[in-house]
Formats: structure tokens, C-alpha cells, sequence
């Protein structure tokens, strides 16, 4: 069997979209690794460090924690792990996360081979994220802090306004596809297949 190439894609969309869901996916069947730099802060958060606490509050209000923090993080598993291939889920959020990341991944030898922009509405978007907090109260668990009515507003804020214009970032760079992401997990699932199979493929 001849080793498949690494290939790494961007999940990019609003939050509720189904990034971490699909970054799961991808992980189980193409033994890909899943860089969420949500799960990176949530981590901090949870185990106290001083970095953590002090981006606690930003994440429960629903706004992006600097620039510096996140692309801090990103290096520190591009210069460390070693994969068949990366899912960025949730980063790059901002233009200037965008253009450290592609530094990042020159400097480190490796390729940004798709971006995939997954659409959703979002009435669907609010709907699923107020199911998710509470689907985890109803297991037992404790919502996460900023999945509220009035967190996500701003989150979703702050994705139009900070996130959305890497959509033209990526179309100028040839390297955006965009995908509906309203359909079932499994039929979104297959077309992000697709496309990270003709990326290997190329
Ligand atoms: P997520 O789990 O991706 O929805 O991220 C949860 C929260 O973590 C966001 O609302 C931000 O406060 C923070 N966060 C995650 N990723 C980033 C990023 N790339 N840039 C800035 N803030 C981020």
C-alpha cells in the first residue's frame, strides 16, 4: 500500500454549522487530526491555567479571544504533531489568523489543500446550538457557557463581521468550496468527503 498524501482542509462556517461534528467524522474514517482551538481554550479553561482564566470571560460573553493566543496554539501542534492530515475547525477566525496559518504551514513544509465553507441558515443555526445546551442539561451534563441565546448573537456577530471575509480570502487564493450544510450529517459528511478525496487525489 503507497502512503496517501496529507491533506489539510479548513471547516470554515457560523457557529451550529457542524464543523465539530463533521472534523469527527473525518478523524474517525481518515485517521485525519482535528485542531480545534474551541476544544484548546475549553481545555485551558477547565484545567486553570493562567492563559485559560484569562479567556474565560471573552468565550462566555460569545467574542473571539487575540489573535496571539490562538495562532500561539496552532504552532504548537503544527510544529509537534504528526498526522495524515489536519482539520482546522474553528481557526483561522480572523484575516490575520488566516496569513499566520499559511506562514505557518510554508514554514513547516506543509499544504493548505481545501477550505470548506459550509452554508447554513440561521434560524437553523440558533435552533441547533439552544438544542445543544439543551440535550447536554437533559444527559446530565452542564451547557457550555456560551451557548445561550444572547452569547450566540454576538458569536454570530462576530463571524460575520471577523470570519466571513476569508470566504473571499480563500475564493481569491482558489482555495474555497462551499458545501450546504443543512442537509443530514451523513449526506454533509459525503460531500466533504469528496472533496478531501479529490484533494488526495491531486
Ligand atoms: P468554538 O468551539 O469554535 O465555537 O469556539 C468557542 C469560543 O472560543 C469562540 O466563541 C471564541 O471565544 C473562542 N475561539 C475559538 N477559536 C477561536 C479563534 N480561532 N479565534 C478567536 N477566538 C476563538
Amino acid at each position: 500500500m503507497t502512503a496517501k498524501t496529507p491533506v489539510n482542509i479548513i471547516l470554515l462556517g457560523p457557529p451550529g454549522a457542524g464543523k465539530g461534528t463533521q472534523a469527527a467524522r473525518l478523524v474517525e474514517e481518515r485517521n485525519m487530526v482535528q485542531l480545534s482551538t474551541g476544544d484548546m481554550l475549553r481545555a485551558a479553561k477547565d484545567s486553570g491555567t493562567e492563559m485559560g482564566n484569562r479567556v474565560a470571560e471573552v468565550m462566555a460573553r460569545g467574542e473571539l479571544v487575540t489573535d496571539e493566543i490562538v495562532i500561539g496554539l496552532i504552532e504548537e501542534q503544527l510544529t509537534t504533531v504528526n498526522a495524515d492530515g489536519f482539520i482546522f475547525d474553528g481557526f483561522p477566525r480572523t484575516l490575520a489568523q488566516a496569513d499566520a496559518l499559511g506562514e505557518l504551514l510554508e514554514k513547516t513544509g506543509q499544504s493548505l489543500d481545501a477550505v470548506i465553507e459550509m452554508q447554513v441558515n440561521d434560524e437553523v443555526l440558533v435552533s441547533r446550538i439552544l438544542n445543544r445546551a439543551a440535550e447536554a442539561v437533559a444527559a446530565g451534563g452542564t451547557a457550555r457557557a456560551d451557548d445561550n441565546e444572547e452569547s450566540l448573537k454576538l458569536r454570530l456577530m462576530e463571524y460575520y463581521k471577523k470570519t466571513s471575509p476569508l470566504i473571499g480570502y480563500y475564493h481569491a487564493k482558489g482555495k474555497l468550496q462551499s458545501i450546504d450544510g443543512l442537509g443530514q450529517i451523513d449526506e454533509v459528511a459525503v460531500s466533504i468527503g469528496d472533496i478531501v478525496a479529490k484533494a488526495t487525489e491531486a
